[in-house]
């Protein structure tokens, strides 16, 4: 007590940028631990040390071992560092490609594999010693917090953040041996459900405090619809539940000074955007002219209300409009793409797969961003879009609904709503944008303008979490 000692919190997360990504959490784990550092906290991360990552061929510093226990035994890991990043190595992670799944599908020793994660986790707070604060993120990095309480590490003070609750980590009951956890914890209030292991319980019922990255998701998941049946647990927690929005990391996502678009532009100076909207249709193969373009990035699955875009295309076609397409995921979603592609090869262009540049090209060079999602954690394409003067049209749900004002809502609007996850509703949105995009510009530019100056970046998120874990360490220090 008295010590002007930072607060030292240790992350936990199966995935971070820029070392392995498939999604938001990853864009997370390493902007929120930057902006609290930036703030004073000591944060640094912890992840599995990945075959993609080996790849890289960083610098690694080897910092110590750890004797884990796991199905198999007693095994070594090694951990090695990478600036205020931590990496477990083990084979689990780095005899194979793929984070979670291989072609589609999720390796079937994932329980194992994270499980052994979390342990190591443990080892490694065990090994540092002063950690104030343990953060953890959805089902993969949950068992750390089983761990800590099981292992009787009362010190630590723990927050348990979901980022998307329909991935819960549900197994075979089969394989609760393999965890080495106390038989009580397979109960209906811990981590049984429905006669299998669910591992986000061990989060939620485990952590001091829970969060999710928005505060309509966090209101969501408490119902029926959006609770995946969960909502039952998570009504009963809400004491401890709350929604912090995220934000994105505004040094890689900055029109102004990014490499990886045709030209950079700010506010007072948009003349690169059509630079970079010529750009991006080359890329796609598609005729260079200045009709409304669309873009959508990101997993393709139903959560996204993929399958309502995929029957908006011929829409969007008919409309003289174009719509550029970069994601993976649901192998007939790829299908069905590639099909409308070759349909219509002179409105949509289609990239199938991974790519962090055709990512930002689309983000600088398209007008508007579709994101009809059926459930929304938080969502980071819509916040990038308006920084990138690109309007995103977008469903009610969860983050969509805290981060975007849009067109005939109170507020001054930046953005489209789309009523509700439906195709018809989609080519509805969508045939609006076409008309403002060439009917009312003045709508159009302020909209933008209103868009890029929206605050998206980390430093107001990241002082509520700085809140949260500082009455987590207040409430520790109390009660020792
Ligand atoms: P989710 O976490 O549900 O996938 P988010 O919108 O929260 O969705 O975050 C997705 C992140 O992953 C964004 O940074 C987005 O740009 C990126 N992303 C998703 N798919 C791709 C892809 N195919 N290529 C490049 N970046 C992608």
């Amino acid at each position: 007590m008295g010590t002007m000692d930072a607060m030292k919190v240790l992350l936990c997360s199966s995935e971070v940028a820029p070392y392995a990504k498939t999604g938001g959490l990853a864009d997370v784990s390493s902007a929120l631990p930057a902006e609290l550092n930036r703030q004073g906290l000591s944060c640094s991360v912890v992840m599995p040390l990945y075959r993609e990552i080996l790849n890289m061929k960083l610098p690694l510093k080897p910092v110590g071992e750890i004797a884990v226990l796991t199905g198999a035994g007693i095994t070594e890991a090694r951990i090695y560092s990478h600036g205020t990043s931590y990496f477990i190595a083990h084979p689990l992670f780095s005899d194979r490609t793929g984070l979670y799944s291989y072609a589609g599908h999720d390796y079937p020793d994932n329980l194992e594999r994270f499980a052994f994660f979390s342990r190591a986790c443990v080892e490694m707070i065990r090994l540092m010693g002063d950690i104030d604060i343990v953060h953890c993120n959805d089902w993969q990095t949950a068992l750390v917090l089983a761990y800590i309480k099981d292992a009787g590490i009362d010190h630590v003070g723990s927050l348990f953040t979901i980022h998307n609750l329909a991935y819960q980590g549900i197994f075979d009951a089969i394989l609760w041996s393999m965890l080495f956890l106390p038989h009580e914890y397979f109960h209906h209030d811990c981590m049984e459900f429905f006669g299998r292991i669910n591992v986000m319980k061990a989060g939620l019922v485990f952590a001091d405090a829970v969060n999710t990255v928005s505060p309509t998701y966090a209101a969501e998941i408490q119902t029926e619809e959006f609770g995946s049946g969960l909502e039952g647990m998570l009504r009963a927690i809400s004491d401890k539940l709350s929604g912090i929005t995220n934000g994105i990391d505004t040094d890689i996502w900055n029109p102004a000074r990014d490499s990886l678009i045709a030209r950079c532009y700010e506010p007072s100076d948009m003349g690169g955007k059509r630079e970079c909207k010529h750009a991006l249709l080359e890329k796609f193969s598609l005729p260079v002219d200045d009709g409304p373009v669309f873009g959508i990035i990101g997993r393709l699955v139903e959560q996204k209300g993929i399958d309502c875009v995929l029957d908006a295309i011929p829409s969007i076609a008919a409309l003289n409009a174009k719509i550029v397409v970069l994601g993976n995921g649901n192998p007939a979603f790829e299908r069905r793409l590639k099909e409308l592609q070759n349909a219509s090869p002179s409105s949509v262009g289609l990239h199938i797969g991974f790519d962090e540049t055709r990512a930002h090209a689309i983000e600088a060079g398209s007008d508007f961003f579709l994101m009809p999602s059926r459930f929304e954690p938080c969502g980071l394409n819509q916040m990038i879009s308006m920084r990138y003067g690109t309007i995103p049209i977008v469903t009610g749900v969860g983050g969509l609904r805290d981060t975007v004002v849009a067109l005939g809502e109170s507020g001054v609007p930046f953005g489209l709503r789309v009523a509700s996850p439906e195709s018809q509703a989609v080519v509805e949105t969508i045939s609006e944008a076409c008309r403002i995009y060439r009917e009312e510009p003045g709508l159009l530019n302020a909209m933008i303008s209103t868009g890029m100056e929206q605050d998206v970046s980390w430093t107001k998120p990241a002082q509520q979490y700085s809140l949260i874990y500082r009455n987590l360490k207040n409430l520790k220090e109390r009660s020792r």
